[in-house]
């Protein structure tokens, strides 16, 4: 699933290519996708339009229009781009095509049918339900270490699910989140509010190293909306990853071998050693 790193590599790979251009025809062909609109009042929105600009919040894409509309889109589990030549045929799971002026098509794909897509007033964005309850950008100013203190200080939820909850910490996804407790140290199910400051900020420190090492390493999924066949999970930070989907292989650190557990419907995955679960005195839990 795209977190923050790989939404904002689609992000800059649909500003190149789709600044100034402008959409001559729209289809949808899966009508809850862009729900609660009608395909009808979409299509008519967007027709005519053209991308200003792509920008990114949280895990949600924002593809501004010259027509004081943005369209919002969040990828979910599998939702991409694809940027077609004009002779070529159309892959399987496309549910909404924007015909460009320059003859190529933007297609949108999306296999497990979880995506969405918004068409939103440019000044009314931030009212919108998807967006209005985000937390601070991760890698921007009001994302402080007293910003996730004072966040985790109010929820008893294990660390690993305030990570995911996107009101308090945005664009950090299972694989991410799960990356930073294992670099701080940090066992997933341990209660938030009990995280020592000096943790917090660490964890602070971490999330925002991560997430630029991925942005910068191209995030773990190939991006590039030329290539139907992008991989998921191909590119080279996926080798980076130190706990995530490596259940039972050995620990970078000590060589346990990596566990897995179930947390809220989700894996986490975790070195029982070095991530060991802790009470508020920071000693051992008692087993
Ligand atoms: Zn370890």
């Amino acid at each position: 699933m795209p977190e923050l790193p790989e939404v904002e590599g689609v992000a800059r790979e649909l500003q190149r290519r789709l600044s100034h251009r402008r959409i001559m025809q729209a289809q949808v062909a899966r009508p809850r996708l862009v729900a609660p609109m009608t395909p009808e009042a979409f299509v008519g929105r967007l027709r005519g339009a053209a991308f200003v600009a792509v920008g990114r919040r949280g895990k949600h894409l924002l593809l501004h229009l010259d027509n004081a509309y943005t369209l919002v889109v969040h990828l979910r589990m599998a939702g991409r781009f694809l940027y077609l030549v004009p002779e070529s045929a159309l892959p399987k799971f496309v549910h909404a095509i924007f015909d460009l002026d320059n003859g190529r098509r933007l297609a949108f794909q999306d296999q497990r049918h979880f995506a969405i897509m918004r068409l939103a007033r440019t000044d009314e964005l931030l009212q919108l339900k998807e967006l209005r309850d985000l937390a601070p950008e991760p890698l921007g100013p009001d994302f402080t270490p007293d910003y996730l203190q004072r966040a985790l200080a109010a929820t008893r939820r294990p660390i690993k699910e305030a990570l995911l909850d996107q009101t308090l910490v945005a664009g950090l996804g299972n694989i991410y989140a799960a990356e930073a407790l294992f670099a701080v140290g940090l066992h997933p199910l341990t209660p938030a509010n009990v995280i020592a400051k000096a943790k917090v900020k660490h964890l602070w420190q971490v999330i925002r190293i991560l997430l630029e090492a991925a942005i910068e390493a191209g995030s773990t999924i190939d991006v590039n909306p030329e290539s139907i066949a992008g991989q998921y999970f191909g590119a080279a930070f996926a080798e980076a990853l130190l706990v995530y989907d490596r259940e039972g292989e050995p620990c970078a650190r000590c060589e346990t071998p990596i566990a897995r557990i179930r947390q809220g419907q989700r894996s986490t995955y975790f070195c029982p050693q070095c991530q060991r679960l802790r009470g508020a005195t920071g000693r051992q839990a008692p087993r």
